[in-house]
């Protein structure tokens, strides 16, 4: 996933919530002196049940474990969360309702210090922008087939005993961005990130898998990753509802190169195949059969066709 699919909707749509209310986004205005930069984020969505695309009502994917990720990274970063788990939900909900979303949807909750906090003053904003996000997903939807060219970034991903990637900061991003700019620069969709001990880590938003003889395998978590809620997902259920195997080990550059095929995962990104990585196209076929497959999956998964995963889904309208 290109991290400036994430951003395009920074201005969010007409309202958000802010410090306890619902509240039109352009009158959501702090001061420029704000530590924004201190700041710690969630991207979550909510999609459509059915076919992802007509009528009908959203329902947030893995609220659960995005909100209690939102909360460690908040207790990595110092940040007073002024708010519960079901606050936030209540919020979340109330902020999609407002807008009367029609599509799958974005949702972005924000915390930061309020400037003049300290540690015996410990103060937090906490804001949930929202926006309408295209999809990847569904079946026969022609973006997914896209063809996306990847390069092995000159940047390294940050290490975790220097700025944790585990924790959804703000500050992560930075590198995230570098790797990016360098891609396009080069003329490519997207970058994947070595970590400092030279193994693959992640792309800039989003974790990577590749499949190697019909085993999905992924970067370790010490391979200075964020622990992603899809990734985890993935691992867990690919086997028991897909039948493929998943493996989590090291992967090196060549790992990449020599694959069957190779996708990204993530709540922006979805799942997201990759046709080449530093122009060796990956695989025979694009996208790979069991990226299919898992795309497939996936997209039922979030659209509650799968009724025994519809406990991972949160009715956003009732
Ligand atoms: N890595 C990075 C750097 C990301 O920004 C994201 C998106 N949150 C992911 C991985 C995927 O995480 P998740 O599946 O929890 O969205």
């Amino acid at each position: 996933m290109k991290s400036s699919d994430c951003m395009s909707g920074f201005n969010g749509a007409k309202f958000c919530w802010m410090n306890g209310d619902v509240i039109k986004t352009d009158k959501a205005l702090v001061s420029a002196m704000e530590p924004i930069h201190l700041g710690i984020f969630e991207g979550i969505k909510a999609y459509l049940e059915g076919d992802l695309r007509g009528e009908g009502q959203q329902n947030i994917f893995a609220w659960e474990k995005h909100v209690s990720r939102l909360f460690r990274s908040a207790a990595v970063n110092g940040l007073q969360m002024p708010y519960s788990k079901g606050q936030l939900l209540e919020a979340a909900k109330t902020t999609i309702r407002a807008n009367e979303f029609t599509s799958n949807v974005y949702l972005q909750p924000r915390i930061w210090p309020k400037a003049g906090a300290s540690r015996s003053k410990p103060e937090s904003h906490v804001v949930i922008p929202a926006w309408e996000m295209s999809t990847l997903l569904g079946s026969g939807n022609p973006a997914f087939a896209r063809e996306r060219r990847f390069i092995v970034s000159s940047w390294r991903r940050i290490a975790s005993d220097a700025l944790p990637p585990q924790a959804k900061s703000w500050a992560n991003y930075g590198n995230s961005g570098l790797a990016e700019r360098e891609s396009r620069r080069l003329g490519y969709d997207g970058a994947i990130l070595l970590d400092n001990r030279g193994f693959v880590s992640e792309s800039t938003g989003a974790c990577l898998m590749i499949v190697k003889d019909g085993v999905a395998t992924t970067p370790p978590v010490t391979a200075s990753i964020l622990e992603s809620v899809t990734r985890d997902f993935l691992l867990k259920y690919l086997p028991v509802d897909v039948g493929i195997e998943t493996e989590i080990h090291d992967l090196t550059r060549l790992d990449l190169y020599a694959s069957d095929e190779a996708f990204l995962c993530g709540t922006g990104g979805e799942i997201t195949p990759i046709t080449s990585i530093d122009d060796i196209k990956i695989g025979e076929v694009y996208p790979g059969p069991l990226t299919t497959r898992i795309h497939d999956y996936y997209s039922r998964v979030v659209s509650g066709q799968i009724e025994k995963r519809r406990n991972w889904l949160t009715p956003v309208w009732s």
